[in-house]
């Protein structure tokens, strides 16, 4: 068998688009680009010499070196000392629930991250932030340092973006970077870091978006024409509030290219994440829920206490002591309205997450290695069994997801997407009420 190197990575739709191996290679012509499916990925030729040492700081290695080869021993390496370990959070100092008194209006959740990097930068702790933000009308990572307009950097884009140009630039750049980041992409930074011990130094923060799965640009595409865009559109917003409304009732808007606004409920699409549609192959081999090797952790506060408050709330998990220091000081100083709650809290508001992320990834192992395909290394203390109701549900959900990213290559066609995915949506509907069911009288769940 031949060792497995970046193009297997690529093949076997296991990468995330981070960009961190495009830095790896020697001859300079790696780039990122979109492929057939939507996703950012490294354009590889087929004989390229660098793809086996490239995989060493890819998040989806099957065999990484060993003081690196999971979250545990990387968040061991990195966050220093913390006061609690737990198997669902990981390594951790505190949990709060709240939001920025300032940036929660103008941000996607409780405006948490848009507070952090203010402070990082306002501190001189850092000189740039390295943040998606919008680039002509849609969303790149770029470096920003303007304080004066810092909401600039604020809500969550869930399009293919890609740290390729970090990496290739880092050494010119003058001072340290704080980056914002999910799991795949920050455990990414950490490989780095660990082979380049340089950039510890240069990268001393980084602020973990907890994520359900990246999307392909086709998830945008089809809000744009489920919102009513027929062309090309441009500065989509995923995440508008109402605060009159539930905060998981919030809307998508893009500009169409006449520039009239199309906004839509995204509870018209119904669930868009649950399902699986449009998400990454290589998200059901990520255990990494929380962003554990983060200095600090943010999400929603999916939880029906707070889901009345329409303009949201964060979960924020800190890890290193200079996350929690920021985070005290800001609760001191008024300009933070969090109040730490137990760790259960915070596990419950991603409670879907932990059970197809964590629980059913031995049996989506297993079925990989059947199929002769690579299996990224994971962690040992996640793998359990699961029952067979679940087994089928994970079954029809892989088949959900790949089905979308085909259907919408061929047709890119809102009505004949919703048309062909109708009966694999409605079985895996069903399916997952019968597991349910079959949970609360077999499992007391
Ligand atoms: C792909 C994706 C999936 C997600 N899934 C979940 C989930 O399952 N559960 C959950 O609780 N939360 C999820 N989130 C995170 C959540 O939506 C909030 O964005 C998060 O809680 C931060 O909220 P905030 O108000 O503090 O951030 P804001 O103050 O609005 O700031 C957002 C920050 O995130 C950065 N950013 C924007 N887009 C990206 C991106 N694509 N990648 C990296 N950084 C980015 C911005 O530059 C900014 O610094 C997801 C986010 C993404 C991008």
């Amino acid at each position: 068998m031949t060792k497995p190197s970046i193009n297997t990575i690529i093949e076997q739709q296991l990468c995330t688009g981070c960009g961190a191996c495009v830095s790896e290679s020697k001859s300079q012509t790696v780039k990122m680009e979109l492929n057939k499916s939507g996703f950012l990925i490294p354009s590889l030729s087929e004989n390229e010499q660098d793809s086996v040492n490239m995989l060493r700081v890819c998040p989806f290695n099957p065999n990484p070196e060993e003081s690196v080869a999971d979250e545990d021993k990387i968040a061991q390496n990195f966050l220093g000392k913390t006061k609690h370990f737990d198997t669902k959070i990981g390594y951790y100092n505190e949990t709060y629930i709240g939001y920025s008194v300032n940036h929660r209006i103008s941000s996607s959740s409780g405006g948490i991250a848009t507070f952090i990097f203010e402070k990082l930068l306002r501190e001189g702790y850092v000189d740039h932030l390295f943040v998606v933000r919008d680039v002509n009308g849609s969303y790149e990572y770029q470096l920003f340092s303007d304080l004066e307009n810092i909401t600039q950097i604020s809500k969550t884009r869930y399009y293919p973006v890609t740290l390729e140009n970090l990496f290739g630039q880092i050494d010119l750049i003058q001072g340290k970077v704080a980056i914002s980041g999910v799991a795949c992409f920050l455990k990414a930074v950490r490989l780095k870091q660990h082979y380049y011990p340089g950039l510890r130094d240069k990268i001393p923060f980084l602020v973990g978006i907890i994520c359900g799965g990246t999307k392909s640009s086709f998830f945008t595409d089809y809000l744009a024409q489920r919102s009513g865009i027929k062309g090309k559109y441009r500065n989509q917003e995923y995440r508008i509030k109402d605060k009159n409304n539930l905060s998981s009732d919030y809307s998508f808007s893009a500009f169409d290219e006449d520039d009239n606004n199309h906004v839509m409920r995204m509870r018209e699409v119904g669930d868009m994440w649950g399902t699986g549609l449009f998400k990454s192959n290589a998200c059901d081999f990520c255990s990494d829920v929380l962003t554990e090797v983060a200095d600090i952790s943010l999400g929603d506060a999916w939880l029906d206490e707070y889901r009345q408050d329409g303009l949201g709330n964060s979960v924020v998990i800190t890890r290193s002591t200079k996350a929690d220091l920021l985070i005290k000081t800001g609760i001191e100083s008024g300009e933070l309205n969090l109040k730490i709650v137990p760790k259960e809290a915070i596990i419950k508001s991603q409670l879907p997450s932990f059970t197809h992320r964590q629980d059913a990834i031995k049996f989506r192992i297993w079925l990989s290695k059947i199929n002769n395909n690579i299996v990224p290394h994971i962690r040992e203390r996640v793998l359990q069994n699961i029952s067979l109701p679940y087994k089928i549900v994970q079954l029809q959900r892989r088949r959900t997801r790949s089905k979308s990213l085909k259907i919408w290559e061929q047709n890119k066609d809102a009505e004949i997407f919703k048309q062909e995915m109708k009966s694999d949506l409605e079985l895996l509907k069903n399916l997952t009420k019968i597991y349910h069911k079959f949970r609360k009288v077999f499992l007391s769940l």
